[in-house]
């Protein structure tokens, strides 16, 4: 087992291959969304991690994780807009504020930090598991970290069980009704189809534990 400890270079690789995973897949996050949704998904979070990547050079070179953390939060606030802008920007602003000045975060750091974003989207948009939001790819994650965490897995291996586990909840979504956001206006019609929220959740967890 090998233990790295992730710094700002981590956060900052995870943030540069987010940018990308959302560009590659831009097109079907609008299809996702265009099914139950408006269709802006895609557009609206490759809008908003261009622009936080165009941002990173800014960076100070001290620049901690939690610094990191919250650029991506207020710029994904301020350009991202529709329900996903303000969900997402609180989830980076509470996982900066629970890494604090850390240099380097452990298996229990990323689980902080993990759990906070979660926790975040939670307060900040009210969903429940299995309201067919963005939540039913986060409580799977931060679950699954915690558990890796608690048995001992380092750091690659608790992020992969995280991104792991949001694709699996990411599918599950298909089979649900929704009760929050737009789709919840088609009730059954929904069913069928994934929600590109737990989506676009999945496809930034994988980001995270590739460049671990
Ligand atoms: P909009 O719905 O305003 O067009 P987006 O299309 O960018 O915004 O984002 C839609 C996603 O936001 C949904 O797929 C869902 O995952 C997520 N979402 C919507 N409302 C909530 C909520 N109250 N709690 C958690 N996630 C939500
Ligand atoms: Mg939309």
């Amino acid at each position: 087992m090998t233990r790295v400890a992730l710094g700002t270079d981590w956060i900052v690789g995870w943030v540069r291959r987010s940018a990308a995973v959302i560009g590659e897949h831009r097109a079907e996050l609008v299809r996702l969304d265009r099914e139950i949704g408006d269709g802006d998904h895609g557009e609206n979070m490759d809008r908003g991690f261009t622009a936080v990547l165009g941002k990173l050079d800014g960076l100070a070179a001290d620049a901690s994780p939690a610094d990191v953390l919250k650029l991506v939060a207020t710029t994904l606030i301020s350009t991202v807009g529709g329900a996903a802008g303000p969900l997402y920007g609180t989830a980076y602003l509470k996982a900066s504020a629970a890494v604090k000045d850390a240099g380097e975060l452990d298996g229990a750091a990323l689980v902080a930090l993990l759990t906070a974003a979660r926790d975040g989207i939670v307060t900040r948009g009210k969903a429940e598991p299995g309201d067919k939001t963005m939540i039913d790819a986060w409580t799977p994650a931060v679950d699954a970290a915690t558990a890796a965490q608690a048995e001992g897995a380092d750091e690659a291996a608790i992020l992969a069980a995280a991104a792991d586990a949001a694709e699996e909840g990411a599918a599950a979504t298909e089979a649900l009704v929704a009760r929050k956001g737009r789709a919840s206006y088609l009730g059954e019609r929904a069913v069928g189809h994934r929600d590109p929220g737990a989506q676009s959740t999945a496809l930034l967890l994988r980001a995270a534990a590739e460049s671990a």
